[in-house]
């Protein structure tokens, strides 16, 4: 097991939410990089599964930059729509990465598998994959995950991606409209840390 604290530590994304939240979560001693310091491109993600795809980050960052690097992989699972976008996301919100094109989507699809749905409770969960590389070697990659339904229409701005369309399992309002302090502390991505800050 790697027991070592790390002192500086790159977060492997180019997401501005996912990098809000992750240096949220992350211990104040670390001294964090973000791959726009340094001008990083993301790599193409062809795994098959979550934790692949945050691998494939976070080993490319690290060798990019010769730090260890802490990547995310994470997407909205849909019961009915067979757990899709899941891997594919970021995908679904098309080459500008647009959140209202990714949403249109889901409600397209889920028209298409049942016009009744904005009457039932579509499942759905938030998967997000952390991981920590340090070049080519993978030091630990776990898995959270939040549970919850899909809202008959966006709420709410204060989020990111498809929070508008999330509604968490016990709430009645979506991500979206539920402050960034508290949010953090609900999701995918708080579930997969609690996991790994032993790690850092
Ligand atoms: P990727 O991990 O870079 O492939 O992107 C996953 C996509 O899932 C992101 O671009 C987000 O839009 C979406 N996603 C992941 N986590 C969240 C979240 O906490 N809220 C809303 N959308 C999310």
């Amino acid at each position: 097991m790697y027991m070592k604290k790390f002192t500086n530590l790159l977060i492997g994304t180019n997401n501005k939410g996912k990098l809000r939240e992750i240096r949220a979560l992350l211990p104040k001693y670390i001294k964090t990089y973000s791959t726009t310091n340094f001008n990083l491109k993301s790599p193409i993600e062809n795994g098959k599964t979550f934790e692949d795809n945050s691998i494939i980050k976070s080993k490319y960052f690290s060798k990019k930059t010769n730090l260890p690097c802490l990547a995310d992989d994470s997407g909205l699972e849909i019961d009915i729509l067979g757990n899709k976008p899941g891997i594919y996301s970021a995908r679904w919100g098309g080459k500008n990465s647009d959140f209202k094109k990714a949403i249109l989507k889901v409600y397209r699809e889920l028209n298409k598998k049942d016009k009744n749905w904005k009457n039932k409770k579509i499942k759905a969960r938030f998967i997000c994959a952390l991981s920590i590389c340090f070049l080519d070697k993978k030091l630990v990659c776990v898995k959270g995950k939040v549970e919850g339904f899909i809202s008959p229409e966006p709420k709410g701005k204060k989020g990111f991606g498809y929070d508008p369309i999330f509604i968490p399992k016990g709430k009645k309002i979506t991500f979206g409209e539920i402050p960034f302090s508290k949010k953090y502390k609900l999701d995918h991505r708080f579930k997969a840390f609690t996991k790994i800050k032993k790690f850092l």
